[in-house]
């Protein structure tokens, strides 16, 4: 019999109204002669609700406290949802991370998943019985309640996919699939059909946030085919898995971005060795994030070095900049976080010349500065002053022809 792993986002469990509406959709499920195993997160708000309950008695509670308390959001609505079965004659019964048994490091607040114990799901499903397991949570070895890191429920979905190895694993959300850029930015974006693990992890980690990216890690390492889809309608969503060599691929995929960016620059380091890690080792030390880094080539013995960083990070990586400019006796340090990173992803460049070249006509047409550029196998980014990034994504998307679909196009 076919297994399939269902999780609901916050959203689509927001409302005792939209539970039974998640009641009826598994009912079609099983009417298709499917076994289910749900996973479901927090009503909307509720974790954030359970965080600022917790900030207005301690600003820094303590991190294993936190985490019994923000697992009691999913512990309420696997019973709700298990009622609102029971209420259409299914058979159902609701496990908390630690009843399953998901096994986690001790790592609170964002803690690993280690182990999935099976037996009793798998008892349940033999017994006829729909599963309905608490997202966002697991257990130590010592019994000790963890979750997973916000967005955790998509990656207690994956784990338990993998761990039961389910024929899919069906992501229900607000949005009907991924699509090929933001539609508030390019209101032509298109839904994929399909998109491979590592383009969804380049859109991930650029910040279009329909999937956690630890469960997307997750799925291409265990190879668990994973469908984001709609829990409000009907169609097919966007099924992410690995390359098919008959699929036809297209060039691109889509358009990520990021706005919350900023560059830092020192001007005029002495070109000598060890210098790359005097500027960058206070930086990593002071627990911030590099993304990008240039260095350009050394003018009469000295050089330029530019990175970018999180937009949060920019005013204290400023600081530790001035300092170490001094220390290395640079001419000045330069600072923008008016920035933002487009980017193009796509396994079909791989086989591909000429996509950057494409690129940066189509942002030259506009009149578009490139301020620093990086590639990778399947992805081609550049910075851009903030102003640029609507005509930017919307003219790559037209350049590229994204809003048809590879078969049209
Ligand atoms: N309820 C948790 C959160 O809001 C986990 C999840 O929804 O995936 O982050
Ligand atoms: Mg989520």
């Amino acid at each position: 019999m076919a297994l399939y792993v269902h999780k609901y986002g916050g959203t689509s469990v927001g409302s005792t109204e939209r539970i039974r509406h998640v009641a009826d959709n598994i009912v079609k499920a099983r009417g298709r002669g499917e076994d289910v195993v749900v996973v479901v997160s927090a009503m909307s708000g509720e974790t954030n609700r359970l965080v600022a309950l917790a900030q207005e008695i301690q600003a820094r509670p303590d991190p294993r406290e936190l985490d019994v308390l923000l697992a009691t959001g999913e512990q309420i609505t696997i019973a709700l949802l298990c009622m609102a079965l029971h209420e259409k004659g299914i058979p159902a019964c609701s496990y908390t991370g630690g009843q399953v048994k998901i096994l986690t490091d001790r790592a609170h607040n964002k803690a690993r998943i280690l182990n999935i114990d099976t037996d009793r799901i798998l008892s349940d499903l033999a017994r006829g019985r729909v599963v309905v397991v608490a997202g966002f949570q697991g257990i130590t070895e010592d019994g000790d309640i963890t979750t997973l890191g916000r967005g955790g429920s998509d990656t207690t979905a994956v784990a338990l996919a993998a761990a039961l190895k389910a024929d899919e694993c069906l992501i229900y959300t607000d949005v009907d699939g991924v699509y090929t850029t933001d539609p508030r930015v390019e209101p032509r974006a298109r839904r994929l059909d399909r998109i491979t693990f590592e383009e969804m992890l380049e859109m991930a980690s650029l910040g279009s946030k329909v999937l956690q990216i630890r469960s997307v890690e997750f799925a291409g390492k265990y190879n668990v085919p994973l469908r984001v889809l709609s829990s409000f309608g009907e169609g097919p969503g966007t099924l992410i898995s690995y390359e098919e060599e008959k699929v036809e691929k297209p060039l691109i995929s889509g358009i990520a971005f990021n706005r919350d960016e900023a560059k830092l620059t020192v001007l005029g380091v002495p070109d000598r060795p060890g210098i790359a890690y005097k500027i960058l080792g206070p930086i990593a030390d002071a627990n911030i994030e590099v993304d990008m880094i240039v260095q350009n080539i050394a003018e009469d013995g000295t050089t330029d070095f530019t990175f970018t960083v999180h937009r949060n990070d920019f005013g204290k990586a400023l600081d530790i900049l001035r300092r170490t400019c001094t220390e290395l006796d640079a001419r000045e340090v330069a600072g923008d976080d008016k920035i933002v990173k487009v980017s193009l992803v796509g396994v079909g460049m791989r086989s591909h010349a000429g996509i950057a070249s494409k690129m940066f006509e189509a942002l030259a047409k506009e009149g578009i500065n490139i301020q620093m550029i990086s590639t990778s196998e399947i992805k081609i980014s550049v910075v851009l002053n903030e102003k640029y990034l609507e005509l930017a994504v919307r003219s790559l998307h037209e350049a590229f022809n994204l809003e048809q679909s590879a078969e049209a196009a």
